[in-house]
C-alpha cells in the first residue's frame, strides 16, 4: 500500500469517540449502557429552526453559498454579538464555518508557521492540541489546577508566554471542567495579554449561555476593548441551540484575519450548507427563552450529579460554574482493584473498568491534559443520570 502522511502520527483519535465506540459495542451485546461521554445536548433543535431549513430548501436556496456565510446569517451573527456580548463587528469581520471546529482550524491554518506555539490552558478540549499540530504549530500548555477552580491564573499565563507564542486559546465555560471566569478574573488575564502584543487571542465561547449561580458570562474582547484587534471571538449554534448536526460555527475578528481564514476555508470546504445557514438565522433571531429554560435544567442536573457523586468513596467532585460537565478527581481510587479484578493505576484504567463492569461511559482526564480525573457529561436525562451515578458510587465502593 502507498504510504500515509507523516503528520498522521501526531494526531489522536478523540478519547470520547473511542469510549463511544466501546459503549456502542457493549450496548449491541445487550448491556444497558449509559453514556456520559458525549459533549452533545440531549435536547431537540428548536422547531422554528427546522422549519426555516425546510422553507429554504423548498424555495430553492440550494446553490453554492458565499464562502464566508450568507448575508442573512452574517447579519444575524452581527446582531447576536451585539445583543449577547456587547461586541460590534462589521460584516467583513465575521466568518461562518462548518462548526466552531472549522473556525478554529481556519484560524490556526491562516496564522501558524512551523515552531509557532499555541498556548492552551489545561485541562482543555481534546481537539485544540491536534488542530495546532495539523496547522504546523506546537501546542504548549499552562496548567489550571483544581485548587484554583480550574481557572487560568494571570501569573501562570505570564510565565507560559514566550516570544514564539502565536495564540492563546481561552475556553471558559470550559470543556472538560465546567470552570467559568468572572469579569474580574477575565480582566486580570487581559492585563497580562496587554503586555504581550505579539499574541493572538482566541476565545472559544461555545458554552456562553450555560453559566449558573448568578455568574455572568463575559468575553475578553468586550472586557478589554484594547485587545479586540487581536481577538478572535468564536461561537456557534451547536451547544446553545442543540444544533450539533447542522454544523454551524461563526467568529468575529479583525478583518485581515477573517479574510485570511476565509481564503483557507475556500480551499478546504467553501461555504457551509445553505440549509443549515437558514436554520441558524432562525435560531439566532427567533425566541431566545429556550436558552434560559434549558440552562436551568442543566443547573439542576449539575447539582444532582455533584450531590450523588459526593457519596462515592475516593472520588471528589468540584462544583463547576458552567457548561454541562463535571470533572471529578479520582485520586482516592488509584492503587486499588475493581470488583472484576482490574487494577486502577490511572484515570484511563478507571474509565475503562467503569465502562466494562458497570456499563457507564465517561472519559479519562488524561485525554484532556490533566489526571487523575474523569469527565462526566450531564447532557442527558435525569433518570439516566441518577442510575449512572448510582453505578459509579457502587463501582467506587467495591474497589479494594
Ligand atoms: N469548542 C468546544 C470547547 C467544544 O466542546 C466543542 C464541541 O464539543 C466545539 C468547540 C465544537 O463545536 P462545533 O460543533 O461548533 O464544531
Amino acid at each position: 500500500m502507498p504510504a500515509l502522511a507523516g503528520r498522521l502520527k501526531d494526531i489522536a483519535v478523540s478519547a470520547s469517540v473511542v469510549m463511544g465506540v466501546r459503549a456502542r459495542a457493549l450496548a449491541a451485546e445487550g448491556h444497558k449502557v449509559i453514556s456520559l461521554a458525549s459533549g452533545e445536548p440531549d435536547f431537540a433543535t428548536p422547531d422554528h429552526a427546522i422549519e426555516a431549513a425546510h422553507q429554504a430548501a423548498l424555495k430553492g436556496d440550494t446553490k453554492y453559498p458565499p464562502t464566508d456565510g450568507t448575508p442573512a446569517l452574517k447579519k444575524a451573527v452581527q446582531m447576536k454579538f451585539r445583543r449577547d456580548n456587547g461586541l460590534d463587528y462589521a460584516l467583513d469581520e465575521i466568518l461562518v464555518a462548518n462548526g466552531g471546529k472549522q473556525i478554529i482550524m481556519d484560524a490556526l491554518l491562516a496564522t501558524c508557521d512551523p515552531g509557532d506555539e499555541v498556548l492552551i490552558p489545561a485541562p482543555y478540549w481534546v481537539s485544540y492540541a491536534d488542530m495546532a499540530k495539523l496547522a504546523t504549530g506546537t501546542p504548549t500548555f499552562v496548567s489550571c489546577p483544581q485548587n484554583n477552580g480550574f481557572k487560568l491564573r494571570p501569573e501562570d499565563l505570564e510565565a507560559a508566554i514566550t516570544p514564539r507564542t502565536k495564540w492563546l486559546i481561552l475556553n471558559f465555560p470550559n470543556n472538560p471542567t465546567g470552570a467559568a471566569c468572572s469579569r474580574a478574573e477575565m480582566q486580570a488575564i487581559a492585563e497580562v495579554l496587554l503586555r504581550h502584543p505579539h499574541v493572538w487571542i482566541m476565545t472559544d465561547d461555545m458554552y456562553e449561555h450555560l453559566v449558573y449561580d448568578g455568574l455572568e458570562f463575559c468575553t475578553i474582547a468586550e472586557v478589554e476593548p484594547r485587545l479586540k484587534e487581536r481577538v478572535l471571538t468564536v461561537n456557534g449554534t451547536s451547544k446553545t441551540y442543540a444544533m450539533t448536526g447542522w454544523r454551524v460555527g461563526f467568529a468575529g475578528g479583525p478583518k485581515t484575519l477573517i479574510k485570511a481564514m476565509a481564503n483557507m476555508q475556500g480551499q478546504l470546504t467553501s461555504g457551509i450548507s445553505t440549509i443549515s445557514q437558514a436554520a441558524a438565522v432562525a435560531a439566532l433571531e427567533g425566541p431566545q427563552d429556550l436558552i434560559a429554560e434549558r440552562a436551568a435544567i442543566y443547573r439542576e442536573r449539575r447539582d444532582l450529579v455533584c450531590g450523588l457523586l459526593a457519596e462515592a468513596p475516593g472520588l471528589s467532585c468540584h462544583k463547576p460554574e458552567g457548561a454541562f460537565y463535571v470533572y471529578p478527581n479520582i485520586a482516592g481510587c488509584l492503587g486499588k482493584s475493581s470488583k472484576g479484578g482490574r487494577a486502577i493505576g490511572n484515570d484511563t484504567d478507571f474509565a475503562l473498568a467503569l465502562l466494562e463492569e458497570k456499563h457507564v461511559a465517561t472519559v479519562q482526564g488524561a485525554a484532556y491534559g490533566m489526571s487523575p480525573y474523569i469527565r462526566v457529561s450531564y447532557a442527558t436525562d435525569t433518570e439516566s443520570l441518577r442510575e449512572a451515578c448510582r453505578r459509579i458510587v457502587e463501582f467506587c465502593r467495591e474497589l479494594s
